[in-house]
């Protein structure tokens, strides 16, 4: 695995120049012997080929709001202590900070979100280098937060074109690099703009796009010659359009070093197609890889008053229980997969490690200290700037379950595992909590069973099947009521799991929606009657009531029209079903068709012989759609069943729409 660095000229150099090894040697003989980190608790696999230079970042981009909050950042035995010692301690060499070009409103008031602008990158920065960590810079190029939902362009530099953008991006980042330097930062890397995905202050077109990040390119390389140049996308997921960006960015010839993704497990995607993603892009291009940002939660409970992204449930499908043990396991096996199966991975980053809860007194509290020093993610004065999301969400971390220390301020036990999976830790193994399970029941499954068991995940992070006890629950009930998503509470072994049931029910219709507009499998019979110049019957786009298409029918002709659509099931087992179509009709303008003309109705044929009908008033456009249902239909196997519509209305433009056929099992 050192191997392949060799190569990398570039790597050595910034390794020389941070003297990263170097430099946190020089730091801990200030500081006395630097203790060998161990743990009593923690069970951490060894990371085999783990290069000595693979960088452990963590974003710490609020730690200078919080301090000013009263956060008081301590060592394990309680006692105050700078985070950043205590962060380089545990193995970090890198620290993250977010910069925003001016995250204030006209009165000078902080919009939050740590209030990250060049000057608290240069405080944060300043305390990295003396811990002896190098810092990378995430430039958003906005004046707040920058991600694929939002790349507001800064407002100093709004209306400009791209080419006079271009020109600000490079005047800007050359003017905020040479003021770390001047303070004598350790830059190890900087960001080209944060999670860009197609798009990038305010500029949506690659062409623009690209612009920016050629003139930010352009000034670290005149800056920092030895800092690495990243790009920062996110969704690797999409694989496909992950590879699109790399594309572009080689068709544009960007100046870049590193192709950084974020990734949270809940939302990003398996391990595998992650190393497949950003391997394929090492591959094809010759560029580093890493992940920019990750993290995962340690407890399902707040501490701030303000409500995480990632609470009770939500890790369904996960294989790391949110404790400090799974926290641990899930950063080492991240670990485990960029050093040994994605090519050219150089490191990863914790996502805001540090943002942990202002106060545990009252929500009252804790807004005061946002709106005043910009702790939280957004404050009120942000509303100017983003009138639509900050403006009106502003509040505090929806992320402090998900940091490296504890709401008091001490760090977790976790937050070794950065040192620890260099060579491994053994300690006594046991159980740290259960997995939540998460299924589908088709309604027309009527064997459905909820798990009889789940997985019970030991300190170790292995497994082992225990039974689980759901609260009582009727699956009749749900599977009578269909579509509808259910959390059901439980217990394994004393651990409080859930149950995300969706209930689905299975339609044996086919093209239920009419969206493939060949109508097929339904046939179409038109009956005597109906002349044959002057009407329209088939799939059009005009009024559906859902997706893009419904079956219509019309004609200018005073003897109307006269059709049938059916179409043959095949039904997987006896039991009762139920039929439901909807129908939208009129007749001249929002006029209804005279009842006594029409002779409409849904029905169903079993065995070839009509065993149910439902009459359909044809009404007026204005009415909307009206949905008709036949319940209590019962089929039995091996008997064929067929549904069909009758149309049959003797009077001038008559018209009307089909749409959203189904026919659903209901039980036995
Ligand atoms: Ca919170």
């Amino acid at each position: 695995m050192m191997g392949k660095y060799i190569k990398y000229r570039k790597i050595i150099a910034l390794a020389a120049v941070l003297g990263l090894v170097a430099g946190l040697a020089g730091c801990a003989a200030e500081q006395g012997p630097a203790k060998a980190v161990t743990s009593d608790t923690l069970c951490v696999k060894k990371v085999d080929s783990l290069p000595e230079d693979f960088f452990f970042g963590v974003d710490a981009s609020s730690v200078i709001a919080e301090e000013a909050s009263g956060v008081v950042y301590r060592d394990a035995a309680g006692e105050p202590k700078d985070v950043f010692e205590t962060l380089a301690e545990n193995g970090v060499n890198l620290i993250r900070v977010r910069v925003w070009n001016d995250p204030y409103d006209k009165d000078g008031r902080g919009y939050g979100g740590g209030n990250n602008d060049i000057e608290k990158a240069a405080a944060i920065g300043k305390r990295a280098t003396k811990a002896g960590m190098g810092l990378l810079v995430d430039f958003h190029y906005s004046d707040f937060w920058a991600d694929p939902s939002k790349q507001m362009v800064p407002k100093a530099w709004k209306g400009m074109t791209a080419d006079e953008k271009a020109d600000a991006v490079y005047a800007y980042t050359k003017e905020s690099l040479e003021a770390l330097k001047k303070e004598g930062v350790r830059v190890a890397m900087v960001q080209t703009g944060n999670e860009t995905n197609g798009h990038l202050a305010g500029e949506t077109k690659w062409a623009g796009i690209c612009k920016l990040m050629a003139a930010s390119s352009k000034a670290i390389r005149e800056v920092f010659p030895d800092a690495l140049v990243c790009v920062h996308f996110t969704n690797p997921e999409k694989s496909d359009n992950m590879l699109d960006y790399a594309f572009r960015l080689d068709y544009y010839k960007i100046d870049y070093d590193v192709f950084g993704s974020s990734y949270y497990p809940y939302w990003h995607g398996t391990f595998d197609n992650l190393a497949e993603t950003l391997s394929a892009v090492a591959e094809k291009y010759g560029k580093k890889t890493m992940v920019m940002e990750t993290s995962y939660a340690f407890t399902t409970e707040d501490t701030d008053f303000w409500s995480n992204t990632i609470g009770e449930g939500g890790a369904a499908g996960a294989s790391y229980p949110m404790t400090v043990a799974g926290q641990a396991n899930f950063l080492r096996d991240l670990t485990d997969v960029l050093v040994n199966r994605t090519k050219d991975a150089i490191g990863v980053c914790y996502w805001e490690g540090t943002w942990i809860s202002v106060g545990r007194e009252s929500l009252e509290a804790n807004k005061a200290l946002w709106e005043e020093h910009g702790s939280g993610w957004a404050s009120s004065y942000a509303k100017e700037y983003d009138p639509n999301d900050a403006g009106k969400w502003y509040g505090g971390s929806a992320v402090d379950n998900q940091a490296l220390f504890d709401a008091g301020g001490k760090p977790l036990e976790s937050l070794k595992v950065f040192a620890l999976m260099k060579g491994g830790n053994d300690a006594p193994v046991y159980a740290d909590g259960a997995l939540d399970a998460a299924v589908t029941m088709m309604t027309d499954d009527a064997s459905f069973e909820l798990p009889k068991t789940v997985p019970v995940v030991y300190s170790d992070n292995t497994k082992k099947d225990a039974a689980v006890t759901w609260e009582p629950f009727d699956l009749a009930a749900a599977r009578a009521k269909g579509n509808a998503d259910y959390t059901i509470p439980g217990k394994a072994e004393g651990y409080g799991v859930t149950c995300a049931l969706a209930v689905r029910e299975f339609n044996f219709v086919e093209n239920d929606s009419f969206e493939d507009a060949s109508a097929a499998p339904w046939e179409l019979t038109v009956n005597a009657g109906t002349p044959s110049n002057t009407h329209k019957i088939g799939v059009t786009a005009e009024n559906p009531k859902t997706g893009q298409n419904a079956y219509h029918f019309w004609t200018s002709d005073a003897s109307g029209v006269n059709f049938d659509i059916v179409q043959t099931l095949q039904l997987r087992a006896s039991g009762t079903y139920k039929l439901t179509f909807s129908v939208l009709g009129g007749g001249q303008g929002t006029a209804a068709v005279t009842a006594s003309k029409e002779n409409v109705y849904g029905y169903v044929l079993t065995g070839g012989e009509e065993a149910a009908r439902v009459p359909v008033t044809v009404t007026s456009y204005s009415d909307g759609y009206r949905t008709y249902r036949i319940d209590g239909i019962r089929c039995e196997a091996g008997r064929p069943v067929a549904i069909g519509i009758h149309v049959e209305i003797a009077e001038a433009n008559c018209w009307g729409d089909i749409d959203d056929v189904m026919f659903n099992y209901v039980g036995e």
